[in-house]
């Protein structure tokens, strides 16, 4: 008798065990979905072993076991490199191996109880000559196919018309169902021009010449040719006839990098990200498992692609938090991707002008190799310069904008030269106070202060999303007068525009960007200039290259640095350096002018001079003296429920387990904002030996599991947020 063990979707996810099913009479190989029975549904299941056993052993069993009811795939949807990856992931992460081999899939392809519908397309085919006489064009057509071989029925229709119906009728050729196929770039290839500077020759030669598979760390300033970099090595790799993966970390800054590989590699390229839809990934997916492509450009679930025979792997912005996942499992790309370069060997380069703390200092010890750009191609930084807020509005200019950051705005409209004004904030003010009793308008479901909207009228939570009209009272002392406090986006827009009536403005947040290709039109409209100001959140500090853009403006700097994460430093350098390297790209001076209330702060002082090395010493210092990473591990727990009771509960037995614990520091429990109507407390363990700290962890997931408590328990190995 043939069992198979299945692992099924299931609510509770953590219900970490296979199933077993009866699947005599199927072909069934470990990595395939089957349909199966479960309770009294029938549910999709993931086959892990198929094993052969005596009919006395089943009935040892003491349950009756139920057969597979239909086997979905023809194949396995994983290989064994992607299955043990699962296997890493889960020990890694304490994450259920489910649940890691699901983030590998495309959703259609995931097993789920309904699992999706695969578009199909019509196809006609060249089956025989005809036997009776043919027209002329009748024949043309047959001909034409003959040679084709193979379409799609749209396309053959359109191209040969009623004497082509007329085969199909004949049965010359015939029809047929072919799942959808992605229409692959149709980009002409641009000759390259470029000539590689030193540097850029330098890192080339010194990945081409490492033969075992090595990971690089690429510190190259903004503007110093990494993209280059990374074209060449990547034509290096598909001539050995290895595949390529680019990985960025957001879909903003996709349409560009596609832009660059499409243009050096025409139609060898599938893009992966989030902002595609089911189909579309399903067939990008397919691209690459049939080998039509053999370079990927994507966001952080494109290290899951089927690849083989994988050569090399790039991170580019590798500091970047959106490579972490912020669900079960909380993978960060980096580690997948040095993982899979191991099955592989193939080399990874992670590159960025502001490389994470932990990359940095792994690179000194040896761990990475460490190549430097540490030239503009162009030569020249922007000029930076610091305003002081707080003496701005003691002069009584304005608290949105100063006057000399107007007056660089002023002067590049007059020169036609394009500014870029960051703000981190979307939505109109993030607060709205009643005047009378200082009443703060709180969303309902979270802890958190809704911001007001005014181009729709609206406050919104930028969290669980929550929608209310602004209300005409104060809830509590019934006034009807409220203060609007704090800038977002909306409101500098608005700003900017009656101070300059003239100038065209785009705005790039959240809200603006909500449909499908919003980034990319909104990034091209700009690039063809045709808009004098781009003005948003974090999304337009990162990664674009467009040469006209002589002013970068940050209105904030140092709104990141009053949060209370250890990270708020790190995150406050790299998004100023990021945005300065926005300036100055092309032939003409940059100037970059960062407004801060705190402009002391050797994050800002450091980005403002370019310096990385001064910031990652000073910071590392900090780091030390706090006991943070990367001198330390961090494992956080989050217990949530919408009953505060059962939250106090799992917290009390995981304490009493980690409080026993030696060689680490216990950090909590602390409660934390209620979001989504959850209550939440974390516990954080803190420690010199990851793993161990790893089995402890385990310890609580495991006590946790077994004694189904109620609260939701989400571990984070390594978390980059503690707020
Ligand atoms: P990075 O990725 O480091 O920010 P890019 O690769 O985008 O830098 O290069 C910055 C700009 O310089 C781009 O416009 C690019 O086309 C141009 N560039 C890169 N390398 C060279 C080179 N060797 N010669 C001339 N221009 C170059
Ligand atoms: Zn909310």
């Amino acid at each position: 008798m043939k069992l198979a063990y299945v692992f099924v979707e299931h609510p509770i996810l953590h219900l970490d065990h296979t199933f077993t099913y009866c699947c005599d009479g199927f072909m069934l190989q470990r990595g395939m979905r089957v349909l199966v029975p479960f309770g009294n549904k029938q549910i999709i299941g993931f086959v892990v072993r198929v094993e052969e056993v005596d009919a006395s052993y089943v009935e040892t069993l003491g349950y009756t076991l139920r057969d597979v009811i239909q086997q979905i795939d023809q194949e396995p949807l994983l290989n064994e490199e992607l299955f043990s990856l699962g296997e890493w992931m889960a020990q890694e992460y304490l994450s259920a191996r489910i649940a890691c081999y699901q983030c590998m899939l495309p959703s259609k392809l995931k097993p789920s109880s309904n699992h999706g519908h695969i578009k199909m397309e019509a196809w006609v085919r060249y089956v025989k000559d005809a036997s009776v006489k043919l027209t002329t064009k009748q024949q043309a057509a047959l001909t034409f196919m003959k040679e084709q071989q193979e379409m799609l029925r749209a396309s053959f229709y359109a191209q040969c018309k009623s004497p082509g119906k007329k085969l199909i009728e004949l049965g010359c050729v015939e029809v047929f169902e072919k799942e959808a196929q992605a229409v692959l770039s149709n980009t002409n290839i641009e000759e390259v021009s470029v000539v590689l500077n030193k540097d850029q020759q330098y890192v080339i030669q010194s990945v081409q010449d490492t033969m075992e598979a090595s990971i690089f760390l690429l510190h190259g300033v903004t503007g110093s040719g990494k993209t280059e970099v990374f074209l060449q090595l990547a034509q290096n790799t598909i001539e050995k006839g290895l595949q390529v993966v680019i990985l960025v970390p957001e879909i903003s800054l996709t349409p560009q990098m596609v832009k660059r590989v499409t243009k050096r590699f025409g139609s060898h390229v599938a893009i992966y990200h989030s902002g595609l839809n089911a189909q579309e990934k399903y067939e990008q997916y397919q691209l690459v498992k049939q080998h039509k492509v053999q370079i990927v450009v994507g966001t952080r679930s494109a290290i899951f692609m089927p690849f083989d025979h994988l050569g090399l792997i790039i991170l580019d912005e590798e500091h970047d938090s959106s490579y972490k996942q912020d669900a079960s499992p909380r993978y960060h790309c980096r580690d997948i991707a040095i993982q899979r370069a191991k099955f592989h060997q193939a080399h990874v380069i992670l590159a960025s002008a502001t490389p994470s703390l932990e990359s940095y200092a792994r690179a000194h010890k040896g761990v990475y190799k460490l190549l430097e750009m540490p030239n503009r191609v162009n030569d020249c930084f922007p000029d930076v310069h610091v305003v002081q807020m707080k003496q701005a509005v003691l002069n009584k200019e304005s608290y949105i904008v100063s006057n000399r950051l107007l007056d660089a705005i002023y002067d590049r409209l007059q020169k036609k030269e394009q500014v870029i004004l960051l703000l981190n904030r979307r939505g109109y003010t993030p607060i709205l106070r009643c005047i009378s009793c200082g009443h703060i308008q709180m969303c309902p479901h979270c802890e958190l202060a809704l911001s007001y909207h005014k181009e729709e009228q609206v406050l919104k939570c930028h969290t669980c999303g929550y929608q209310q009209k602004v209300p005409n009272h104060c809830p509590t002392c019934h006034e009807a007068s409220w203060r609007y406090l704090g800038i977002g986006t909306q409101k500098l827009e608005e700003f900017i525009q009656i101070k300059f009536p003239q100038a065209r403005i785009l705005r790039m947040d959240a809200d603006t960007t909500m449909k499908k290709n919003a980034h990319e039109e909104i990034f091209s409209s700009f690039g063809r200039k045709e808009a004098d100001i781009l003005l948003g959140t974090q999304m337009i500090a990162k990664g674009l290259d467009f040469e006209n853009v002589t002013l970068v403006g940050i209105v904030n700097a140092d709104a990141m640095l009053q949060r209370s994460d250890y990270r708020s430093a790190e995150l406050t350098f790299d998004l100023l350096a990021q945005a300065c390297g926005r300036s100055g790209r092309g032939s003409k001076q940059g100037e970059v002018i960062m407004q801060a209330y705190d402009p002391n702060h050797y994050a800002i002082q450091c980005a403002a001079k370019h310096d990385y090395l001064n910031f990652f010493q000073q910071e590392m210092k900090y780091r030390h003296l706090g006991g943070y990473p990367p001198y330390r591990y961090l494992i956080s727990f989050v217990i949530s429920h919408k009953e505060e009771q059962y939250v106090q509960q799992a917290i009390q037995y995981m304490m009493r387990i980690v409080d026993k614990k030696t060689d680490c520091k216990v950090l909590g429990p602390a409660t934390l904002l209620k979001l989504k109507d959850l209550y939440r407390m974390r516990v954080i363990l803190k420690g010199k030996n990851q793993q161990l700290l790893q089995l402890y962890a385990k310890d609580v997931y495991l006590q946790h599991i077994s004694l189904k408590l109620k609260a939701k328990l989400d571990i984070d190995v390594n978390p980059l947020m503690l707020e």
